[in-house]
Parts: structure tokens; sequence; C-alpha cells
């Protein structure tokens, strides 16, 4: 597991011992697997220099060809899912089972989608009388991608493939907990034909992503992160007026009406919550169940969830595996301890399993109430809040009564309410009869405390560049004087 060194910039490994120590541990067992060190100035310098030096040759490229380069970088990692998604778990904890299906292979569908796309992304003709006009699509220039934990293979594919498709290039910093699987990212868009410093990895803690959004060669900064951090690091990128894509945390509503398929909402509840063992930002963590269906819904939950198997995330029996890390754990328990102590109802799980890692059962709360702190602030756990509700305006408005906005869910048999409800709900993303699922095709993102800017879809290619207007005089130019 231990990489060839810590960093991975100008298309080679680097390895500057005199970082801090950053020691990677496999959450299942709480043994240290590999160790890294965090990137010194020496690093950072090197990694944004040769980002820099990179990026006007890159935007040079026949676009078809920087895109040919992705799709060989998505045939690569398609080839290894198997490989890349052991990784992923060593990294994450998540477990195999998961990994080998949401992992690489949405890093894949994004070089596939966003490489098919680079050559289409032209500007416009406008006419203007006997005057004309063209716009162009250039690219921003240095990009800095800052990661969070549950997904450190997706996240830097979701970044670095809109990135690299309009020409930019790409300073990666994964989260501090899960640095080894970018480095796998990098070494395959090197070897499908990337040239050196288009796609570089450092690692570090929050220090060393402020050094590089601060750095006044970093043109934006894309952050997957906690709201807290978005709030930091996008000030810090308006202070010199850079660009910012903020994909930040959510605490997201899962509406199920009386009429709704009991065990298709049940499997969403599910997903919605344990995937991942609840580290996923779009999770419908606010389940609010009509109160015609609740008992039977209840019943079913809490009988399912009992059949969760829960082990060694590297059996790709396991479908339930550990939290990220220690400190994750004691958030999640600290939670739980205040579901119980504010009054809710625990109906399934709430304590922690006694093997080595971080494990906690996945936890049902009934009878929550809008007031409880699980069902104010985001957990990033295996924690469900089932509330009650009676009427289509009542959840609607209690749905809305959150600063974050990032997803939401109806279940319902009746078509029109479907659409109705989620248009109501303010949410970058909102699904009907479904929850959670994120191809590439469609935009990723949030709205009010949740972020700002798209991934994914065409709408990232806003993101990753900006407009040039070219104004052409076809005439002599007239004065007043
Ligand atoms: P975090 O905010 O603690 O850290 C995220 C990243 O930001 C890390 O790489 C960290 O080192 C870096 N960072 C911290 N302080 C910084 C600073 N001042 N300047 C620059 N970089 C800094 O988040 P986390 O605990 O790693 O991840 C969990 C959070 O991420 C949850 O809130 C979750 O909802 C959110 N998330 C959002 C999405 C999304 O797409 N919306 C996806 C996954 C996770």
């Amino acid at each position: 597991m231990q990489p060839v060194a810590s960093h991975f910039v100008n298309g080679a490994y680097l390895e500057d011992a005199g970082g801090a120590r950053m020691p990677v541990i496999f959450p299942a067992t709480g043994e240290e697997i590999a160790l890294v060190h965090a990137a010194t100035d020496a690093v950072i310098e090197a990694a944004l220099n040769a980002a820099f030096e990179a990026q006007k040759d890159w935007a040079d490229w026949m676009p078809v060809e920087r895109g040919r380069v992705l799709r060989r970088a998505a045939d690569l990692i398609r080839a290894r899912n198997r490989e890349l998604s052991a990784l992923e778990t060593l990294d994450t904890g998540k477990p195999l089972q998961e990994t080998l299906v949401a992992d690489a292979t949405s890093a894949a569908d994004a070089l596939e989608y966003f490489g098919g796309l680079a050559a289409t992304l032209t500007g416009e003709h406008v006419p203007l009388g006997g005057d004309w006009a063209y716009t162009m699509r250039v690219p921003l220039g240095v990009c800095v991608g800052i990661g969070a934990w549950n997904y450190p293979t997706q996240i830097a594919a979701w970044k670095g493939a809109p990135a690299l498709a309009c020409g930019n290039t790409m300073v990666f910093k994964p989260s501090e907990q899960t640095p080894l699987c970018a480095l796998k990212i990098a070494e395959i868009l090197l070897e499908a034909g990337a040239p050196p410093g288009v796609f570089n990895v450092v690692q570090g803690a929050g220090a060393v992503g402020e050094t590089l959004v601060e750095d006044p060669r970093t043109a934006k900064v894309s952050l997957t992160g906690s709201a807290p951090t978005g709030k930091k690091v996008y000030a810090s990128a308006a202070a010199q007026m850079k660009h910012a894509t903020m994909e930040l945390g959510g605490k997201s509503p899962l509406i199920i009406f009386d009429d709704a398929d009991v065990d298709s909402a049940v499997s969403a509840a599910i997903n919605a919550n344990f995937y991942a063992s609840g580290q996923v930002c779009s999770n419908g963590t606010r389940v609010f169940v009509q109160s015609g269906i609740r008992d039977v819904f209840l019943e079913r939950l809490a009988a399912r969830t009992a059949n969760a198997t829960i082990g060694d995330p590297r059996d790709e029996a396991t479908n339930f595996g550990p939290m990220v890390s220690e400190d994750q754990l004691s958030i999640v328990c600290s939670y739980i301890e205040k579901g119980v102590s504010e009054g809710a109802r625990l109906i399934c799980g709430g304590n922690r399993i006694e093997r080595p890692g971080y494990f906690i059962e996945p936890t049902i709360f009934a009878d929550v109430t809008d007031d409880m702190t699980i069902a104010r602030e985001e957990i990033f756990g295996p924690v469900m809040a089932v509330l009650d509700f009676a009427t289509e305006a009542e959840v609607i408005a209690r749905a809305n009564d959150t600063d974050l906005g990032l997803s939401g869910a109806v279940f319902t048999a009746d078509l029109t309410r479907g659409h109705r409800v989620v248009h109501a709900i303010d949410a970058g993303s909102v699904w009907i009869n479904q929850y959670n699922l994120t191809p590439v095709e469609v935009p990723f993102g949030g709205m009010k405390g949740s972020g700002v800017g798209r991934e994914n879809a065409k709408a990232a290619i806003e993101h990753y560049s900006q407009i040039k207007t070219v104004y052409v005089g076809m005439s002599p130019v007239e004065a007043a004087f």
C-alpha cells in the first residue's frame, strides 16, 4: 500500500520527508498501512510551478487530443477497477462490494464524459450589422482541487476531468485521511498521455490547502468538504477574485407519502443513510414519513437494517463497514447520545461495535422532531432520523427549514404530487422515487449553505472555463472630435 512517494509532481513521484508525518490508517483494523508526509513549502512550490508551466501548452493541444488522453485514462481505470477498488477500500474503509461499483468506475465515467466533451467546447459568432463578434471558451489556468475523505478517487476525477478537458491544469490535495487514491489517478493520467505537470497531487491538511488557494498562480479552487471549511475557502478565493466551486454538506429530506411503495421507500432510506456507513454528503438523513404508513415503514426498516452484513470491508459479502476514523466515530457517538438525551426513540443500533477498527451500528431514531440536534446538524455517519408528518404543505415547509440545500427526494405513487413536491424543495439535486444516484450526465451541487457551482454534466464546463469576447470592427472608427 505504501506509495512510491507522498506527492506526484511534474509527472513523477516526489518525496520530502521534512513534511509532517501522516500515517494512513485502515479504518477496519486501526492498523497503519502506509505513511506519507505533508507537503513542505518546497513541494507546494514545485507543484504550483509545474501546473503553471504546463498549462499554456496543454491548452494549445488540439481539444480532441486532450479528450483522447482522458478517455484513455478512463479505459485504464476500468481495466484496473479491482485493484483501484481494493485501494479505495483500504483508504476509506468502505466495503469492497461498494467500491467495486461506485468509485473507480465513477472516476472513469467522468474522464470518459469530459474526454468526449473536450472537442465540443466552442464559442459563437455574433452578427452586429457590419461589425461582428465572436466568443471563445478559454481555460481559467491552474485549478486547485481539495477533496473530502469519503470518495477520494471519485472526487479527484470529478474535479480533474472537467478541469483538464477545458485546458486547465490541476494541483489536487486529497483529504489528509485518505491520501492514497488520488496518486493513482495522477499515475494513470500520465500513462494515458497527459504531459507532466498537468495533474499533480500534494498531501497535507488544511494548512496546505490554504497555501494552495492563496497562491496568486491559482485561478480557481474546487473544494469538496464541510460547510464551515467551505466558508473559509470561499472567502479566501474571493479575496483574490478567484473562481470557486464549493461542494459542501447537507441535511437532506427524504419525504415518503402514504401511497409510496413501502419496500422501495425502505430501500431508499437504507441507501440514503447507511451506504458508505452514512458518509455521503447528499444523504437523506431527515426521513419524513406520512402518518398512515409510519408503523409499517418503521417495522420493515428495522427488520431489514438488522440484516446488514457488518464486517471486514475487504470481504465482498460485507455491506456495512467502519467509519473513516476514530475521530469521526466519536463525533457520531456524541450525536447518538444527543439523540437519546433530547428524547428521540432509538429503534435500531446506537452502539459502537466491539471489534478492532471504527465500527458503529447502523442507527435509527424514530419520533424525531425538527428542533432536535440530530435533525438539524449534519452527522456524516449512519444515523437516520425518522420524523412524522401529516400534510404536503407542512412537510415542504419543514423540509426547507434548514440552511443547507444539497439534495432531497419524494416517494409517492402520485405523479403530479411527486413533481410538485420536488419543485418546492430548495436543493440542488432532487429525486422522485429514487435516491442518491448521481451519474456524470447530470449536474450535481448544492443550493443555500451547501455550496456554489455544479460538478458533472455540461454544467461543470461553466465552472472550469470562461468566455472571452472578441469584437471585430469592420469600418473606420468615428469619434466625436
Ligand atoms: P473538511 O471540511 O474537514 O475537509 C475537506 C478538505 O478541506 C480536506 O482536504 C481538508 O484538508 C481541507 N481543508 C480544511 N481546512 C481548509 C482550509 N482552511 N483551506 C483549504 N483546505 C482546507 O471535510 P471532511 O470532513 O473531509 O469531509 C466531510 C464533509 O464533506 C461533509 O460535510 C460532507 O457533506 C462534505 N462532502 C460534500 C460533498 C459534495 O459533493 N457536496 C461530497 C463529499 C463530502
